[in-house]
């Protein structure tokens, strides 16, 4: 009898140490020898702010920033833009 080994690699955040569920086919941020969880690379800026929505399931946004825990995130709204701020880190960059 033949036995197979088989060996899936499960990846911890180098930014918080959580599991980054790449063995269920989460996406991550790979940036160089490390990887990072979508929270993380925000935070360091390896990502934009669009991308963590996207990531989050949120795609009802043209725009988005991030800076110091909060998101403004901006859609077109008649011939403007309307814009949401969303606080998603507190002060400890803990999410909120
Ligand atoms: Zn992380």
């Amino acid at each position: 009898m033949k036995y197979i080994e088989h060996i899936v690699r499960e990846y911890l955040c180098d930014g918080c140490g959580e599991p980054l569920g790449n063995q269920d086919g989460h996406p991550y941020i790979q940036a160089g020898e490390n990887n990072y969880c979508y929270d993380c690379a925000l935070k360091r800026g390896l990502i934009d702010a669009q991308r963590w929505l996207c990531a989050n399931g949120i795609y009802i946004y043209d725009h988005a920033v991030y800076q110091d825990g909060v998101i403004s995130a901006y859609r077109k709204w008649g011939k403007g833009f309307r814009r949401d701020v969303v606080r998603i880190f507190d002060q400890n960059g803990e999410r909120v």
